[in-house]
């Protein structure tokens, strides 16, 4: 497509985006960078945001992107995705607004994809409920949680979704949460599908127990992570065949504080990559990744994988990925 072409079809879009938006009421933004939507404060122009704010919302523009050949991205607090500086021609779908409310029923848990992950597992505790408390301290959405099976101490989220509602057809579905694989840091959940929300099983317990747990997860995060620093937790998985953790391999090759331009390798977990500065970029937080990935490779004979989703400005986006005939290899989402 000539650059002329190119032009043309993005103002089509442009002009069938607002009008959807304005016809569903969903707040659409042009003119929003990743920088200011990833907790890796990096990442180039994104042609439009559009943030629902209610389950039925989500549903009903996604299913409008679809028949308009839009293609989009979901993102909750981007906390584990790495956007490169390029600009971004597609359309994020912020769930972060979508927050809704919490339905306590026994010992089932509803709640939307947008809603706080370390919140709800506030929440829940204060209601006697255990089950989540080893996930108090993920930054994120509950969405993005279940996209990644998000764990920690102990618990991942799969083990406890008994169903998850995902957009159908421009209407909210529920599908068992049986159904999903959910393996570590990584769901079955394929490109194109948006997750709206989701019920939980807990256990009761006595709330001061659960409370204590958290404190303890807490604590140990304190001691081990980098605290207030702009990261994206873990940024590689640690290897299936290894006994000796990712961030323990790139330590003891001598990376902590490892730099490349604005990026760090944490001082204090070397598995954590951190950004630095007002104009931090991607492509040093990639750099310095490509190069730990390289010396673990060379010096270790291990492949490392990466945890955080690196998001390619010349990457289709989900829909059009879909349906795009671009080899699965170009995909960056790995096991995904
Ligand atoms: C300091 C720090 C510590 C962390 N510690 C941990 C940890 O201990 N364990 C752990 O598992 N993770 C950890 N993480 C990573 C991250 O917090 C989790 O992966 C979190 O669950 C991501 O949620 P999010 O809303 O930020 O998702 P995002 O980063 O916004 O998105 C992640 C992926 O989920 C998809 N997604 C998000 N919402 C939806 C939706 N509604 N429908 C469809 N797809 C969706 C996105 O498209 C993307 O592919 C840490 C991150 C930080 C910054």
């Amino acid at each position: 497509m000539s650059a002329l072409e190119e032009k043309i079809r993005l103002e089509e879009r442009d002009r069938r985006l607002e009008e959807i938006a304005t016809r569903l009421g969903v707040r659409a933004e042009r003119g929003r960078r990743f920088a200011e939507l990833t907790s890796l404060r990096v990442g180039g122009s994104i042609d439009w945001v559009i943030s629902p704010e209610t389950e039925a919302q989500a549903a009903a523009i996604v299913h409008e992107l679809e028949q308009a050949d839009i293609g989009w991205r979901a993102l909750g607090s981007g906390s584990n995705v790495l956007a490169d500086d390029g600009e971004h021609h597609y359309v994020v779908l912020s769930l972060s607004e979508m927050k809704g409310e919490v339905r306590v029923s026994g010992e089932l848990v509803s709640v939307s994809a947008g809603y706080s992950l370390p919140r709800l597992c506030i929440d829940v505790a204060r209601q006697g409920l255990t089950g989540i408390e080893g996930l108090g301290g993920i930054p994120g959405t509950v969405g993005g949680a279940l996209w990644m099976n998000a764990g920690a101490y102990g618990h991942e989220i799969g083990t406890v979704t008994q169903t998850v509602r995902v957009a159908r057809e421009g209407h909210v579905a529920e599908i068992p949460g049986d159904g999903v694989q959910w393996n570590y840091r990584h769901s079955s959940f394929k490109e194109g599908e948006l997750l709206l929300g989701a019920t939980l099983r807990l256990r009761p317990d006595d709330p001061e127990q659960i409370r204590a747990r958290m404190d303890d997860a807490k604590s140990r995060r304190l001691a081990t992570q980098p605290h207030g620093a702009r990261s994206a937790g873990c940024f590689f998985k640690n290897p299936p065949a290894s006994t000796t953790g990712t961030g323990k391999i790139i330590d003891e090759m001598g990376m902590k504080g490892a730099r490349r331009g604005s990026a760090v390798v944490s001082p204090v977990h070397a598995n954590f990559i951190v950004t630095e500065g007002e104009n931090a970029r991607a492509e040093d937080a990639l750099a310095l990744a490509e190069e730990i990935r390289e010396r673990v490779r060379r010096e270790q004979g291990i492949e490392l994988e990466y945890e955080v989703e690196l998001w390619r400005a010349n990457q289709p986006a989900k829909q059009a990925e879909a349906e795009s005939t671009a080899p699965e290899a170009e995909v960056d989402r790995k096991e995904r």
